[in-house]
């Protein structure tokens, strides 16, 4: 493990702190993008900008539809990529000896439900004491721009990492892992790669293996005074729906025995996300088709999965009375299909993250805990795909996916530090003697 000085970590810290105001306007900007779905190149352009202004190396990178089903680490995609690129920055040092790090966060959100319901707008970045609001703050806007800010303290300490470091702003987390999987797909590696989601500063140590599914059902329409002659689609998605909650029971049971999944509650976490049917207020539907993901444990087969539940709808196909009167279930894949992970105990990596840590905590620090993550992370590409170890950190955020999601300010500034103080030691560091690209505020 290699060592930072106490005088290069004190100024790293230093440094951070001396950039959050900058840090926190910049997080701003980028929250006051709405980058949902397919309209992330405007945050994206921004990160571009950012980075190009820092010297990196920059490229955009388009999600290549023709690798999707030959490449494993894709998902199915019920979408165009036209407006949906990667940004990845390089920095390659003169001497290489430490060892080589990604740093990756996500910039796609995911939508804000009615905005009336917020107390403020969700894309005004709205700061109220140690809390920055919106739609993104905290998945995971904040951790892109610890990522950032970290390595720019490094520099601004007067020191220049000895080891390949990239950046990997990508885009569809939050729907196929496409972002992260052409990242992969491309060849991009490195010894370890660094997620600051929103963890509440803990380190997963495993998550879920997810699908993602559409399901239609086609019903009998009918007019109210002949009901008994129609099949209602609605009804009967309904009714399927409360089936695949036995689905999801079996596949909880199944976690009793999984390394670190026997005390998450509800690892399979069925979720029914959309469901939209029927076509007229007083006739009997003829279709509904409703959306939603299941989880599993790391080490199983996605594909495996996707038969399971395909097998288990058309078993309730013919066995239900009602859902046996529709033609069969259609069932389409239109999200993630992807293995979990698992970040064995005890890495050098692991190791150097706790001491970055504590030290960002100091003089209090406490030790850094590790829990499960029973959802899609970006990082299971990485590990499932590259090999290589992945560790997902990053601050504390409350309502991610709900209504006034918010960072702790506070937070993303001990977690900063910590990511800055884990590359010097990860990647090694040396002092740099020209420091005129430094800002003029760092210059002694
Ligand atoms: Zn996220």
């Amino acid at each position: 493990m290699s060592c930072l000085s106490e005088a290069d970590q004190d100024r790293i810290l230093a440094a951070v702190d001396e950039a959050f105001e900058t840090q926190i306007a910049f997080l701003s900007d980028l929250v006051r993008c709405v980058s949902l779905r397919g309209q992330e190149a405007d945050v994206q352009s921004r990160v571009e900008a950012a980075l190009l202004e820092r010297g990196y190396d920059v490229s955009r990178q388009t999600i290549d539809p023709t690798l999707i089903g030959r490449h494993p680490a894709f998902s199915p995609a019920t979408v165009s990529y036209e407006n949906s690129w990667n940004v990845i920055a390089v920095q390659n040092p003169a001497i290489t000896e430490g060892r080589s790090l990604i740093l990756n966060a996500h910039v796609d959100i995911v939508p804000t439900g009615d905005p009336k319901r917020w107390q403020d707008p969700p894309f005004e970045a709205t700061r109220d004491d140690d809390w920055l609001y919106g739609r993104g703050s905290g998945d995971m806007k904040a951790g892109l721009s610890a990522a950032i800010f970290a390595l720019d303290a490094i520099r601004a300490a007067g020191l220049e990492l000895t080891a390949p470091v990239q950046i990997h702003s990508v885009v569809e987390e939050e729907i196929t892992g496409n972002g992260a999987a052409m990242a992969v797909a491309s060849g991009l590696t490195a010894d370890v790669v660094l997620i600051p989601e929103p963890t509440d500063e803990k380190l997963v140590r495993a998550n879920s293996g997810v699908i993602k599914f559409a399901i239609t059902l086609h019903g009998t329409p009918a007019h109210p005074r002949e009901v008994s002659g129609g099949v209602s689609a609605i009804e009967a998605a309904m009714r399927l729906i409360e089936h695949l909650r036995q689905l999801e029971a079996r596949w909880n049971e199944e976690g009793a025995i999984q390394p670190f999944f026997h005390n998450v509650e509800n690892p399979a976490a069925l979720t029914i996300g959309t469901i939209n049917g029927g076509e007229w207020i007083a006739s009997v539907p003829s279709c509904c088709r409703f959306e939603g993901r299941i989880g599993f444990y790391p080490g199983d087969d996605p594909h495996e999965r996707v038969r399971e539940l395909e097998a288990f709808v058309a078993r309730i196909a013919v066995d239900d009375p009602l859902i046996q009167r529709c033609p069969a279930p259609i069932v389409e894949w239109v999200g993630v299909v992807h293995a979990g992970y698992t970040l064995a105990p005890g890495s050098d990596a692991e190791g150097i993250l706790a001491e970055a840590h504590a030290a960002a905590h100091a003089p209090n620090g406490p030790a850094l805990n590790s829990y499960v993550m029973a959802c899609y992370l970006d990082a299971a590409v990485y590990a499932v795909h590259a090999g290589i170890p992945s560790l997902v950190y990053g601050p504390i955020a409350e309502n991610i996916h709900a209504i006034d999601e918010r960072v702790s300010l506070a937070s993303l500034r001990r977690v900063t530090k910590t990511i800055a103080l884990f590359a010097a030691t990860w990647c090694g560091v040396r002092s740099v003697a020209d420091a005129s690209h430094l800002p003029a505020s760092h210059h002694d």
